[in-house]
């Protein structure tokens, strides 16, 4: 008796359409669809033996493996996410795509392999389930809405809970939110700003705000991190806010919350702290690391643009996918600085972003945890090293000048406890919205800590307190810069743009 006779056809049918259905329908990020699974389960076994079984498996497997990676790590297509795509360079989508571990590609292509199986088999016995099953399954897909329909009248498959039309719509809504977002502030960035900008007390002459990317503070030495890695922080005279959050949970949602002003629940586009600092006399430059993200503009670098001079490192460069390390900056920084008279520069950096051993190069002094772990420390070391850097520089120029150093948001350690143990973008924490703030200015000569609370909706008047510039709208009538408590209870923004008070938030300890 050969192998091939020892397998039943009907039991090995039966077993890959079951493997099938649980996994079609858990790829799409909305946890494990059992009872949908049942159905889909079902509904195919009666569909064996017509044409469109293998047609509906195979299409369906095909977005099942396509979107499963993505699904499993960061769960359904919702606004934050079709965000990043649109505004995501091939260099990024790369690291993406590289991020994620192992086990999720091997559960994607099983997705595949299941469904040819399904296609290949020839059970012996043919599944004449009653049709009245079937029927109950497709009842089952569109139960939402069925109920929908019952109690208000109208009957919208795309409302159907069944994971993948849902993935459809919400793929779809998400998609229409971010293109009408698009238009919105292209519209809105090219109308006058109506900052109403008078100096007060002409502090500096010199503003270097430099916008750190992807730093959790529990991962720094400044905020009590074992690994010494901020060693430029922790011994220069200046202030040390060890209570800022970011408004949001990623780049654009973050910045866009902090660089413009956000009034009545609205950001608007046309009054961002580039112009405030244009219209308060300061000859503004934009430098970053960043990129203008293949293309389409995201609000970043609108406001990037805004400004008098702006040079984009990581757009034209040859080759995206090698390493940009952030002091290629360095000499479009110094040449900023040498600039006669008042000026404001802006420094958007690549710093932490995943994956950190694409930032570092794959190198770190210290190795903690695990590879990416160590690469994520090393590239904080980085970022602290270049602080240094534009601080010397900042030293030689003649005049006053303020450096303020903020990260756009924090992350999340994910697969803790194994060798994979990395650090990815999540809104389920507050540590995900800790990030280190550090102002220093020619006319510190003490280290002080503040430990008020601040918060990234208050970027902007943090910057006008600091340069002493009177804007109404942004006169909070509490000194920032002092222990003062400015608001009782914080907001940030969930990775959906909605808002939710910080303090409902779970803690997420980095060295436990
Ligand atoms: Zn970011």
């Amino acid at each position: 008796m050969s192998f091939r006779d020892t397998i039943n056809p009907t039991g090995m049918f039966i077993l890959a359409n079951m493997v099938f259905s649980f996994l079609f329908n858990s790829a799409f990020g909305y946890g494990l669809a059992t009872v949908y699974s049942l159905f889909t389960f079902v509904l195919l076994l009666t569909l064996r033996g017509r044409g469109v079984y293998s047609v509906a498996c195979i299409s369906g497997a095909i977005i099942a493996f396509l979107y499963c990676p993505i699904g499993l790590t960061f769960g359904p297509p919702d606004l934050n996410a079709m965000t990043s795509m649109t505004y995501t360079d091939k260099a990024e989508t790369l690291e993406f795509f590289l991020s994620i571990s192992i086990w999720k590609w091997l559960i994607s292509v099983s997705i595949l392999l299941s469904a040819v199986s399904c296609c290949l088999l020839k059970p012996k016995t043919s599944f004449v389930l009653p049709r009245i099953l079937s029927l109950v399954s497709v009842m089952t897909f569109f139960s939402t809405p069925i109920k929908a329909a019952y109690q208000d009248n109208i009957f919208s498959p795309l409302d159907s809970h069944y994971p993948p039309i849902r993935f459809v719509n919400d793929a779809y809504s998400a998609y229409k939110q971010v293109n009408s977002d698009k238009s919105f502030y292209e519209k809105n960035v090219k109308k006058t700003d109506s900052w109403n900008a008078d100096i007060k007390n002409d502090n500096y002459d010199t503003v270097v705000i430099i916008i750190g990317e992807s730093v959790r503070r529990d991962f720094m030495s400044a905020y009590g991190f074992p690994v010494n890695n901020t060693p430029f922080m922790q011994s220069t005279p200046g202030i040390t806010f060890t209570d800022y959050i970011s408004s949001g949970p990623a780049t654009v949602l973050s910045l866009t919350h902090s660089l413009y002003r956000f009034k009545d629940g609205r950001v608007e586009y046309n009054n961002s702290i580039v112009r405030l600092l244009g219209k308060s006399g300061y000859h503004t430059n934009w430098i970053s690391n960043q990129g203008v993200f293949g293309g389409a503009d995201s609000p970043v670098s609108l406001a990037g643009k805004q400004a008098e001079d702006y040079h984009f490192v990581k757009n034209g460069s040859s080759n995206k996918f090698l390493y940009s390390p952030d002091e290629k900056m360095l000499p479009l920084i110094s040449d900023a600085l040498n600039r006669k008279g008042k000026k404001a520069v802006f420094i958007h950096l690549m710093g932490s972003h995943p994956v950190a051993c694409v930032r570092t190069n794959g190198h770190y002094d210290n190795f903690f945890r695990s590879r990416e772990e160590s690469c994520y420390i090393q590239s904080i070391k980085n970022t602290d090293a270049l602080l240094d850097s534009v601080h010397g520089m900042l030293g030689k120029t003649s005049g006053s000048w303020a450096m303020m150093y903020f990260a756009d948001h924090g992350l999340q350690i994910v697969d803790k406890g194994t060798s994979e143990e990395r650090l990815q973008h999540s809104d389920k924490y507050q540590n995900n919205y800790d990030v280190p703030l550090f102002v220093t200015t020619s006319d510190m000569a003490e280290r002080k800590v503040i430990t008020a609370p601040r918060s990234g909706f208050d970027l902007i008047p943090l910057i006008t307190q600091l340069l002493g510039i009177s804007e109404p709208s942004t006169d909070l009538q509490c000194n920032l810069f002092s222990d003062e408590i400015c608001n009782e209870e914080r907001v940030v923004l969930k990775k959906d743009g909605s808002l939710i008070p910080y303090n409902t938030l779970p803690r997420e300890e980095a060295l436990q």
